[in-house]
């Protein structure tokens, strides 16, 4: 599958906020149809592991649990910061996802399954401009991207002046996994439908509808098995609640 959007010179897509949706809907349509047959949720691992043949493991990390996930673009070690030497390098063979430990277990699942789909997003859209082959300059890029806590599942107001290639990597990054998880086409259909039975009219108002909206996106956050930040987040961004 490949992207046919503009790209900088250096291998980074140019893209909107709108084309996430579409990226999305052209990976799920391609691999995974029938989650976009009615709200529910998708089944990330599978995707990444059976369709784009990545493999998926579980390390800690950094000690600091401030890097959540990583992907490798070619055969590279991770040396961590906060080990001490004798722990040696984490081997990376090209196609691992690498999942922070501290994801593991039922109560992080939500977070787990968001950063398995940002680690995805970046195999989908950063490949080319992280593959040693694939560089026109003498430049080079890390082998793997490394994703800070901070950068997975936060909102980010639009402030774009400023950004560096890496934040711009990021947000894709980021603006990806929500499409995916989220597809706009289910998404959609299942907050309609809430909208209906709650008797909301078009779009929450914070302060007016706080207990309603608690509701909504608690019941939207279980239908896509995601959290209740990035279910928020992504009802804001579609225009399902007003931006205070
Ligand atoms: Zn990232």
């Amino acid at each position: 599958m490949k992207l046919e959007y503009p790209m900088k010179r250096n291998g980074m897509y140019l893209l909107k906020k709108k084309d996430f949706d579409d990226i999305a809907a052209l990976v799920l349509s391609n691999y995974m149809p029938r989650v976009l047959e009615y709200p529910k949720p998708l089944d990330i691992e599978s995707l990444a592991q059976d369709e784009f043949y990545l493999d998926i493991r579980y390390d800690n990390i950094e000690p600091d649990g401030r890097i959540l996930g990583m992907m490798a673009f070619a055969d590279t070690e991770y040396y961590s910061r906060g080990y001490s030497a004798e722990r040696g390098a984490i081997e990376l063979a090209e196609g691992t996802m690498l999942i922070d430990y501290s994801l593991c277990g039922k109560d992080n699942r939500a977070r787990r399954r968001y950063t398995q789909a940002h680690e995805l997003s970046h195999w989908i859209c950063h490949r080319g401009y992280h593959s040693p082959t694939n560089q026109q300059y003498e430049f080079r890029r890390n082998r793997y991207v490394a994703c800070r806590t901070e950068n997975i599942e936060s909102y980010r107001r639009n402030d774009f002046s400023e950004r560096t290639d890496n934040d711009w990597e990021e947000w894709q990054a980021d603006s990806l996994a929500a499409a995916l998880l989220m597809p706009k086409k289910t998404f959609v259909e299942a907050v309609e439908t809430l909208f209906r039975e709650y008797g909301v009219r078009r779009y929450l108002l914070p302060g007016r509808d706080n207990k309603i909206a608690r509701d909504i996106i608690s019941e939207v956050a279980r239908t896509f098995d995601t959290s209740y930040r990035a279910t928020q987040i992504r009802m804001i961004h579609l225009g399902f609640i007003a931006r205070d």
